[in-house]
């Protein structure tokens, strides 16, 4: 521990003088082959208290190699554990497991921060639930339906339903999610997004669907609704989207505003309307982390996260930190104008007031 640090980000301490939040560190981290990517995704996991908490917490089964909590656990002990307020660190362990594991981020070329986001969360899950699997060393392994702490911390779940318009059954699929992906309305809110999500979406001509009750295909309604809603709810906003009259992807600038307070309600609803009192009620989240996107496109460009601390915000560029007032969080709505906007949001449960 401690031999990747260097020195740096003493300019914080300098700027921040008495105003030095109590008991926080200000770490960077090192960019070696444009790894802003993951940079930035390692630093928003740094600052989401539980999964921070979990991830320290870690007892690391010796059967598994290269184990990629292990590996995040050693980066944030380094952080935690520092005698320095500040610093730079370096996550090379991590991207040569990462680089082993997925040839997709090899080399130096700039990468999805959200598809590493969900490859580097599924990997860390897998290794979570392998402990639910009856082995030798785990002959009595607690029930499959558990959620694992990651899944407790990020894990939510979407429910399709889907209403043959032949005879009016409703038909209901579960998909769990790890983060939320939405679609891109110009000139709009993420509360308006995630509304649209749930636009009832009409299946006919080549899209009929085949109805188990009436053994035939027919036209139907098709709804996504929210039926639980995680503790840290992670948006993805679907910013790169492939473009069929250019023939490649494309990044879209539209404004989407974003909330430092954000409420939300899951508006599943079960179609024989019991067990209603099951359901989950409305969540009160607090905006932690932005990851923003600067450039033209996803093949070019650099990622910065903005981090907020003890009602502080900072922005996170690779090694540096500089902090930044409250307002300037607006300035990464998205505009046609800059071509910094915000990609990735983590929002963390308020706690009871
Ligand atoms: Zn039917």
């Amino acid at each position: 521990m401690g031999n990747n640090q260097i020195n740096g980000n003493e300019h914080i301490v300098r700027d921040l003088g008495n105003n030095f939040p109590d008991g926080e560190k200000f770490f960077g981290l090192q960019n070696i082959d444009n790894i802003c990517y993951s940079n930035c995704i390692f630093q928003a996991f740094y600052n989401c208290e539980p999964f921070k908490k979990k991830v320290l917490e870690y007892k690391s089964n010796k059967e598994t190699k290269d184990n990629p909590i292990s590996l995040l656990q050693e980066m944030f002990q380094e952080i935690q554990f520092s005698k320095k307020k500040t610093g730079v660190c370096s996550s090379k362990k991590i991207m040569k497991y990462v680089r082993k594991g997925n040839p997709d981020f090899k080399g130096e070329n700039h990468q999805d921060c959200h598809e590493f986001s969900i490859w580097f969360l599924n990997q860390m899950n897998d290794i979570l639930n392998k402990k639910y699997t009856k082995s030798k060393i785990n002959p009595n392994p607690p029930p499959k339906n558990q959620p694992s702490w990651l899944e407790e911390i990020f894990g939510g779940i979407l429910t399709t339903q889907t209403t043959c318009l032949n005879c009016q059954k409703i038909t209901e699929r579960d998909e769990p999610f790890l983060d939320l992906s939405l679609d891109m309305v110009s000139n709009s809110s993420l509360t308006y997004c995630v509304k649209k999500l749930s636009e009832i979406e009409k299946m006919s001509g080549d899209d009929k669907f085949f109805c188990n009750t009436c053994n035939s295909k027919h036209d139907a309604e098709k709804q996504i609704l929210i039926k639980k809603l995680p503790q840290t709810l992670i948006c993805h906003l679907k910013r790169f989207k492939y473009d069929d009259r250019l023939n490649r992807m494309i990044k879209l600038f539209c404004k989407v505003a974003f909330p430092l307070e954000l409420k939300l309600t899951p508006n599943y609803i079960p179609p024989d309307k019991q067990n209603k009192h099951d359901l989950q009620t409305e969540m009160n989240y607090s905006l932690n982390s932005v990851i923003i996107h600067h450039g033209q496109g996803l093949s070019i460009g650099h990622y910065t996260v903005l981090i907020k601390k003890t009602d502080s915000w900072y922005l996170y560029d690779d090694e540096q930190i500089t902090q930044v007032d409250e307002f300037q969080v607006y300035d990464y709505f998205g505009s046609n104008n800059n071509p910094s906007c915000a990609y990735m949001l983590f929002y963390q449960q308020k706690q009871d007031e």
